[in-house]
């Protein structure tokens, strides 16, 4: 089995990184929670730019909260410079209020850390758009995930950083991968609402999910919804909603592939990906859309294998 398919609870909806007119988003928080909410989702973390210009905000959603929606606190954080841009983008989620604004001196990592230390979730932001290196993902050790898909940056055309977090994983580093909107709701921005994660806890209490994002116990989409995942005799079993194609792919350059009209099961052999350390289950519908697992660690399924 693989987690978090095989553990007790729910799958609850959430979005990661949105941004409010706290910081440069066109939307008040109330307006941003009320949108998710009314979208299905039941969680949302406000993620302002935790920056001078906007006096640092810890956006204070919890007068949103409501039976069946409850939000998370957060900021994207901010460090100056990278090698190819003018600062890091980091997103940490189950921020203290009491969160101190950073210091001149402080370096992403450093923040990053510190945010850690705080009791956040934290993943490296966009790392396509912003053009982040291997080696400065590498120096991030405070992380807990990559956003593998920013919805936001899809207008540039690098929505997508897999390469980046497949690279850090092949090379033996434990993290989870996340889908999010990053969404401002300006006129100028695609759709929000677009990109999402699925948590598996036992309810929606805020530690609780927080706790489940440290674990990774989570998958990503931006429409197909990915019900189970099993690793067993040397076979990938996936159920899903209705898709196109099912992929498994992990820690080497191969995949197995898997295509169909309205597939809602396969079966397929591990093959070259068994040495492969890591292997991950990516599921597209009729119109595109994707989900995707996060990295499933083929020593802690052996057993099954
Ligand atoms: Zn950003
Ligand atoms: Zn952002």
């Amino acid at each position: 089995m693989s987690v978090p398919f095989d553990l007790p609870g729910a799958f609850w909806r959430g979005c990661l990184h949105a941004h409010s007119d706290e910081s440069d988003g066109a939307l008040p928080p109330a307006e941003v929670a009320r949108r998710y909410r009314d979208a299905g989702y039941h969680f949302v973390a406000v993620t302002d730019h935790f920056r001078s210009q906007h006096g640092y905000p810890l956006t204070d959603t919890r007068a949103y909260r409501s039976p069946g929606f409850t939000t998370l606190i957060g900021a994207e954080l901010h460090a100056p410079g990278t090698e190819l841009s003018t600062e890091w983008h980091v997103v940490a989620v189950g921020l203290p209020f009491g969160f101190a604004p950073p210091d001149p001196d402080e370096t992403g990592p450093e923040l990053a850390r510190r945010a850690r230390e705080a009791g956040a979730f934290v993943g490296i932001a966009h790392p396509s758009a912003s053009l982040l290196t291997v080696a400065e993902a590498e120096g991030m050790d405070a992380a807990h995930a990559v956003e593998v898909y920013n919805a936001l940056a899809a207008r540039e055309d690098r929505a997508d950083s897999w390469h980046l977090c497949d690279v850090l994983l092949a090379r033996g580093r434990r993290l989870s991968a996340f889908a999010a909107d990053d969404a401002h709701f300006q006129p100028h921005d695609p759709p929000g609402l677009v990109a999402w994660v699925q948590v598996g806890a036992r309810s929606l209490d805020p530690a609780e999910l927080l706790a489940a994002l440290k674990a990774g116990h989570y998958y990503s989409s931006t429409g197909p919804q990915i019900h189970d995942v099993a690793v067993e005799d040397g076979m990938v079993s996936v159920r899903c909603s209705p898709a196109t194609k099912v992929l498994v792919s992990g820690g080497a350059p191969a995949g197995q592939v898997q295509t169909g009209h309205a597939l809602t099961e396969a079966a397929l052999p591990l093959g070259d990906l068994a040495t492969a350390g890591y292997i991950r289950v990516t599921v597209v519908d009729a119109a595109g859309r994707r989900a995707w697992t996060n990295p499933i660690w083929l020593n802690e399924v052996t057993v099954n294998l």
